[in-house]
């Protein structure tokens, strides 16, 4: 049985509407980017790289605070770790921010979707900046696995192929003490996505009438994404695994420093 811990690598903000769609492009929303670590008595396996060193504090334009080498190596030091000590890493998918400083993690296998890793080398336009080569072309001269759908990898560990916000996100499901988790990376980013509100928002109109717009849907989507059909049926796909309440989102503030045993 596995114990799932949320290790904040850095901090970085984008714009809401990136985290849901339809929102507001211009008010930054921060959040943590997250290293998981999953262990047992005698396994410790890690998911996602984090972020590279921000520039003048930021990254891609976005702000940013921590992140690094060293973000990752004091993360880790603070659960008794090394990169080197880690035999199995874990990439949800290649955008910047889950596999920067994955070469760090010399000794280890590292498990990408086959369809992530096609896609990365020849991205849909509005996620060219978003795919750095730099950062994940070098992991084929390393013990790269590039698996195709979903495979257990070791007992109690299943990759699961969630396609839609890139074209070959996976996502993780553990085994634990109180039963199945699902780290679903940035197929959710927070619970925003996986809980929307169901509060409708107000407004008037040119003659100042009441318009109320809200959406009753079961989950509200990210703002990137390469098919919003396919992230429907992924978030169904999610559900057919564990209860809501199972799925940890890749970038949800509110479960930093928490256990899931
Ligand atoms: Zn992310």
């Amino acid at each position: 049985m596995f114990r799932i811990k949320p290790l904040k690598q850095a901090e970085i903000s984008v714009p809401v509407g990136a985290v849901a769609m339809l929102n507001d492009m211009r008010i930054l929303a921060t959040g943590p980017v997250y290293v998981w670590l999953i262990e047992s008595e005698d396994r410790k396996i890690i998911v996602d790289a984090g972020v590279s060193e921000p520039k003048k504090g930021l990254i891609h334009g976005f702000p940013c605070k921590g992140g690094g080498e060293q973000g990752l190596r004091n993360v880790l030091s603070g659960v008794n770790l090394k990169p080197e000590e880690i035999d199995t890493l874990i990439i949800t998918h290649l955008h910047f921010d889950h596999v920067a400083n994955a070469t760090m993690f010399h000794n280890a296998r590292i498990f990408v979707q086959k369809k992530e890793w096609e896609s990365a080398q020849n991205p849909p336009m509005h996620y060219r900046e978003i795919y750095e080569k730099d950062l994940f072309l070098p992991l084929e001269e390393m013990d790269l696995c590039l698996v195709n759908g979903d495979i257990e990898i070791e007992e109690g560990i299943r990759l699961v192929l969630l396609p839609g916000h890139t074209k070959g996100l996976q996502g993780v499901l553990v085994k634990a003490q109180s039963g199945d988790y699902l780290l679903s990376g940035d197929h959710f980013y927070s619970y925003i996505n996986l809980h929307p509100p169901k509060v409708p928002i107000e407004f008037e109109d040119e003659h100042g009438q009441k318009v109320t717009v809200g959406s009753n849907l079961p989950f509200h989507p990210p703002g990137l994404h390469v098919d919003l059909s396919e992230w429907y049926e992924s978030c169904f796909k999610a559900l057919s695994l564990v209860k809501r309440s199972r799925i940890l989102p890749g970038h949800e503030p509110s479960i930093e420093g928490q256990e899931f045993s």
